[in-house]
């Protein structure tokens, strides 16, 4: 009987929300998983578990995207462990909302670092890998604030933006190679990024979504989950939304 291949990969922002349900759908799909964590062990220790019992292997380390030598042991670490990546996804992300003209300075360079720079940080380091392998595929989360703007974030907006950006340039440098690189731009999804807002902030958000609903973060992990399958083989540079129509 032929080996099936085993195919590897890497989430950031893997222990929670977005990232963590990435992590299990991937799973399922039959990737073995890599994803990093900023502080919260015992969830990515249980997460790690579930992982398992899906019957492929996991490994996960505490790595914050802003530092690139740690994201370059982890990347490291990760191809000795499972092999070489194929898939990457970059899900850690945070916001500091505030108005610009009540915005601090760390506020603005905070969300620039972990959002924009962590980006550039894992694709950096994981680019090469996949050039010489002619082979991979990159999904980054951006955010419907990225497309649109949202008033109180212009870091995360800005950052956002930036992303996207990066991702088309970054698709129209590595498709020769057989890479593809594509956008992910969700709208209010329920995690605990959205659970800080107050419930005014919320319904009246909600008020502006046709399908009169917060997003699941399974959901957009679908959607994940086709951009890396060869379903979408000829899918790169795209910037698909999942927003339950909030920009419409
Ligand atoms: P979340 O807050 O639940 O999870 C974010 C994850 O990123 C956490 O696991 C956190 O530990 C990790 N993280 C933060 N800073 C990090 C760092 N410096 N290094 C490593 N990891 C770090 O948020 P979520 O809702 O799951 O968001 C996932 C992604 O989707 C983010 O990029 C977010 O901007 C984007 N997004 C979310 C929504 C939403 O409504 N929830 C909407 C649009 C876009």
């Amino acid at each position: 009987m032929a080996e099936i291949e085993s195919r590897v990969a890497l989430v950031t922002g893997g222990a929670r929300g977005i990232g963590r349900a990435t992590v299990l759908r991937l799973a399922r799909d039959g990737f073995d998983i890599a994803f990093c964590y900023q502080s919260n062990e015992a969830a990515a220790l249980e997460l790690e578990k579930e992982v398992t019992e899906i019957g492929v292997r996991v490994m996960s380390r505490k790595a914050d995207v802003r530092d690139i030598e740690l994201v370059r042991v982890l990347i490291a670490e990760t191809e000795d462990t499972l092999g070489p990546i194929d898939a990457v996804v970059t899900a850690a992300g945070i916001t500091r909302d505030n108005p610009l003209l009540l915005m601090k300075d760390e506020e603005w360079h905070q969300v620039l670092d972990v959002n924009l720079d962590g980006v550039y940080n894992v694709c950096r380091s994981v680019v090469f890998g996949m050039m010489k392998r002619k082979r991979g595929v990159i999904v980054n989360l951006s955010s419907v604030a990225g497309v649109y703007g949202n008033a109180t974030q212009t870091n995360y907006s800005a950052s956002k933006a930036g992303i996207i950006g990066f991702s088309r340039a970054l698709a129209k440098e590595v498709g020769r190679y057989g890479i593809r690189a594509n956008v992910v731009a969700p709208g209010f999804i329920d995690t605990d990024m959205t659970s800080v807002l107050t419930g005014k902030v919320k319904e009246k958000a909600l008020e502006s979504v046709p399908l009169g609903r917060l997003g699941q973060a399974d959901e957009v992990a679908d959607l994940v989950s086709y951009l890396v399958s060869d379903r979408a083989a000829y899918v790169t540079g795209a910037v698909v939304q999942i927003d339950g129509g909030i920009t419409i």
